[in-house]
């Protein structure tokens, strides 16, 4: 075993500071801690260069299996969470060349061909290998913007011993995300609410916190959940290991809304792996870079409607956890109890909101200049690449952007400025001739609990 792997448990704390320490097992099942806050690892493993120097030759789910395992010792078999990563990560994870040493890593070859399929379907495997082991029943709560209820409806659909309640903003998300909801059926229970995204984030939130509703066993399965970034970081540790050379530093770009995808890279690099910048691009929910150029945050209320529309968050649950790593405690309604050191922040990541009239002239200058086919997340994480490297040019290091979703779940948008519709994956098109089935609800947290104790 090498040095920096002990048999010592790792302890997740909450960011708001008052609720007891648990292992990643409780954390994964409980979702957000007693307290209200979020669960973080009381500290991070860290990977010596020769263990970052392994990675270069790993496949890709092998470099998962070693980088999950290190927050999960003495809690599962190793062994079978190799067997666990195997089966999870079945689908290639492709680094895009676009000029020189900037690459664009696309994160849509999963089931559901979006990023979240790569933490929600380690989050199904390792939450149903608990269940089984204590005989237990759950029920998953889970608020989407899009593309996250797809995802863990899509990992969770048929396991035994679970059920996955997905609530979504009717007006907010593309057609072809509401069919990855709404076509599964059998343990999976859809919810189109007459709202925004912060309206179902609030309403889940309100029922893990409702004493009425203790009978019915919840989890969350949102970026909440401590098993949404653990696996979040295992990309970027795989796109350092194609690109770099030695212990070379990487610029990292990833388009944020909730902001769990780019703590993914919080968490590489505080393992050890050498970044010289996380830039991250918003749209025109634009609370982060305001953060970080005036030092007060404020929320976007309500959030604003742009075409990202799994970006559309007014108030990122994860800042709570990155001001946590910068040693700021700021509560889930926004609150700052403690500022993060902000100079810190600044130095480490780059924000950036990008309007909806340029991301939609970046689809088409990306691809002019590029041939670099782009859906709306991923224009806005380029644009907010090409702010950064006016501001600060690469000199040579490699740099990673991360595109999260297919281009062909947004077709109209690709059509409209490109003139042509993307190829459909065949994980989607199958979609197309499946029946719908769903249930409509106001954004009114008392329909919503009488529904939960009339059907759970
Ligand atoms: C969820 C999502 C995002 C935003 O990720 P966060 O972790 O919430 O910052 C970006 N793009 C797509 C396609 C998504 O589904």
């Amino acid at each position: 075993m090498p040095a920096s792997q002990t048999s010592e448990k790792l302890s997740f704390t909450s960011t708001n500071e008052s609720a007891p320490a648990v292992d990643l097992r409780e954390a994964l099942l409980t979702g957000q801690a007693p307290d209200g806050g979020l669960y973080m690892p009381s500290r991070f493993p860290r990977l010596s260069k020769d263990e970052l120097e392994s990675f270069r030759g790993k496949p890709y789910h092998e470099i998962a299996a070693d980088v999950i395992g290190r927050f999960a010792t003495g809690i599962i078999d190793p062994a079978l969470l190799a067997e666990l990563c195997g089966d999870a990560y079945n689908f290639p994870v492709p680094l895009e060349q676009v000029f020189d040493r900037v690459y664009v890593m696309r994160l849509d070859r999963g089931p559901t061909a979006s990023f979240k399929d790569f933490a929600a379907r380690m989050m199904a495997r390792l939450i149903s290998q608990f269940l089984r082991e204590d005989r237990r029943e759950l029920t998953i709560l889970t608020a989407t913007s899009g593309d996250t209820g797809s995802a863990v409806a899509s990992a969770f659909h048929g396991l035994p011993g679970i059920r996955v309640v997905v609530l979504f903003p009717i007006g907010e998300v593309s057609t072809r995300q509401r069919k990855q909801m709404t076509t599964l059926g059998g343990n999976i229970t859809a919810i189109a609410v007459d709202g925004k995204f912060d309206d179902c984030q609030a309403m889940v939130k309100r029922a893990f916190g409702d004493a009425d509703l203790r009978r019915i066993p919840l989890s969350s399965a949102n970026s909440i959940n401590i098993g949404r970034l653990i696996p979040q970081s295992v990309y970027y540790f795989h796109a350092w290991s194609r690109l770099t050379n030695g212990d070379e530093p990487i610029v990292i770009c990833t388009p944020s809304g909730n902001f769990g995808n780019m703590m993914g890279a919080v968490f590489a690099r505080e393992m050890g792996m050498p970044v010289k910048r996380i830039v991250v691009p918003v749209n025109e929910n634009d609370e982060i870079p305001r953060f970080l150029a005036t030092e007060t945050y404020a929320t976007v209320e309500p959030s604003v409607a742009c075409l990202s529309n799994a970006m559309n968050v007014g108030n990122p649950s994860n800042l709570a956890r990155l001001a946590a790593i910068y040693g700021g405690k700021i509560d889930a309604k926004g609150v700052t109890h403690r500022a993060p050191d902000l100079k810190a922040l600044r130095r480490d990541i780059f924000s950036t909101s990008i309007s909806d009239g340029r991301t939609r002239s970046t689809i088409v200058s990306a691809w002019k200049k590029h041939k670099l086919l782009l859906e709306p997340h991923g224009a806005v994480g380029w644009a907010g690449f090409e702010d950064y490297i006016a501001q600060e040019p690469l000199n040579g290091l490699p740099a990673v952007v991360v595109e999260t979703a297919h281009p062909a779940k947004f077709p109209d948008e690709i059509e409209r400025n490109l003139g042509f519709t993307p190829e459909v994956p065949d994980s989607l098109s199958a979609l197309e001739s499946l029946p719908e089935k769903c249930e409509r609800m106001r954004a009114d947290y008392d329909a919503f609990k009488e529904y939960l104790k009339n059907n759970f």
